[in-house]
């Protein structure tokens, strides 16, 4: 399901986590890590690093100047064109989309616009990637700026999985038991490379997304005696144990030390293996913020997103993906007060589009997605204005070897609906 947008303009946050923030994406894509905002020091992956490069005059024109660019742009290119925002990405941008929604949907609506010959993705790296395996012959798909990764995403790369596989395979061997089951089954996460989508595809695995995790996991049960979970530690770990498996038999796979840090006999014992990755946006959630709501705000509903840690999720009301919590937002009498642990783009849209509540961040510090933050409509003026001038810039484009294996995992995930 999409959401259509109103056209609506809102500047960027005041105060951040971060004060270069305030600064444009290109004077920070070329940085050795994720840039401000991430809270990890982490170096991307050699074979991951994306370079922004956007031209001068596009960085120095005026937001009013970028805003008239764009819309002769999409003017020009009619139904030839939609462009997709997801529910983290900023509203300077978000204004110009046709759908606005998580990666799955927007991935799904621009199958509805049959006509379009470009997708011009708003989002991160993996999302354009999936849409691209999706799209229809002759669609192509663009992601304005090519910097624009995923910190989770990128925990998790090929060689480090194909390794765990290799050692994992040595100790569980790859014989199925008397049911039938694989020793083990590979799922990963939609924020993931199409690489690793691959590599379920050819595993016996599958994808999942936060909506359906639970689903999935089913779905490899019945296949499997284990389950192979990345690349976030923490959807695996509250959908599992929300499945009544116990902590003790989901040990952490750190795939820089021999067997993930673990002894031979815990990994026997394991049902889940929570690959060590974790995003830098939902892990800035804690309880402690949870407890500051409750009293200042008596009654207050407090709904948080999967990817945040455990204490987190069980100290919340609910917890779902970012259309579970939009739709109970939506659901909410009015008057209620609502404290929300997700992205702070989405948050505030949820506050802007819903007047009759109150609906505020768990976390006091205004800090977004710092990777999706590196698309800015400067970027977004220059795809455009390249696609006007015949000339294509930034397309994703996934190999087809990789793209056949991938799809055959997102297959699986659309055909396990639950029961
Ligand atoms: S919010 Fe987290 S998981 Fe989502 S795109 Fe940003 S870094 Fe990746």
């Amino acid at each position: 399901m999409t959401i259509s947008v109103n056209e609506r303009v809102v500047a960027a946050p005041a105060s951040s986590c971060d004060a270069e923030l305030a600064k444009g994406p290109w004077e920070f894509d070329a940085m050795p890590g994720y840039g401000p905002g991430a809270s990890e020091d982490d170096v991307i992956p050699e074979p991951i690093v994306r370079r922004g490069q956007l031209p001068a005059a596009y960085q120095r024109a005026s937001q009013e100047d970028l805003h008239e660019r764009i819309l002769a742009a999409k003017a020009k290119l009619g139904d030839k064109l939609v462009i997709l925002g997801h529910f983290y990405q900023r509203d300077e941008v978000i204004q110009y989309a046709d759908f606005v929604g998580d990666s799955f949907q927007l991935a799904n609506a621009a199958l509805t616009k049959p006509d379009a010959e470009t997708i011009m993705f708003c989002g991160v790296h993996f999302m354009a990637e999936t849409a691209n395996i999706l799209a229809r012959p002759g669609q192509r798909v663009i992601l304005p700026n090519l910097a624009a990764g995923c910190s989770m995403a990128d925990m998790a790369d090929e060689d480090s999985v194909d390794d765990c596989w290799e050692e994992i395979t040595e100790i569980y061997g790859s014989d199925t038991d008397a049911e039938g089951k694989q020793p083990v089954i590979p799922v990963t996460y939609m924020n993931s490379s199409a690489a690793l989508k691959a590599f379920c595809g050819k595993h016996g695995g599958i994808v999942c997304t936060s909506s359906n995790a639970s689903t999935v996991l089913e779905w490899a049960f019945e296949r499997g005696q284990r389950v192979l979970f990345f690349p976030d530690q923490h959807l695996g770990r509250n959908t599992a144990k929300a499945m009544g498996i116990p902590l003790e038999q989901m040990p952490m796979w750190n795939p820089r030390k021999p067997l993930g840090g673990n002894t031979e006999a815990e990994l026997r014992d394991a049902k889940v293996l929570l690959w060590h990755g974790f995003c830098s946006v939902h892990k800035r959630f804690t309880v402690a913020q949870i407890d500051k709501a409750r009293a200042d705000y008596p009654g207050v509903q407090v709904i948080v997103h999967p990817e945040c840690p455990m204490p987190v999720v069980d100290a919340a009301d609910a917890a779902g993906s970012t259309d579970f919590i939009r739709k109970a937002i939506e659901a909410a009498d009015p008057g209620s007060v609502l404290a929300i642990g997700t992205e702070i783009n989405m948050v505030n849209r949820l506050q802007a589009e819903h007047p009759d509540k109150t609906i505020f961040c768990l976390d006091p510090v205004v800090c977004p997605c710092s990777t999706m933050y590196r698309i800015h409509p400067g970027y977004l003026a220059w795809t455009l204005e390249g696609l006007v001038e015949g000339e294509v810039r930034n397309e994703i484009v996934v190999e087809p070897h990789i793209a056949k294996d991938a799809k055959v995992a997102l297959e699986r995930m659309l055909a396990a609906l639950p029961k």
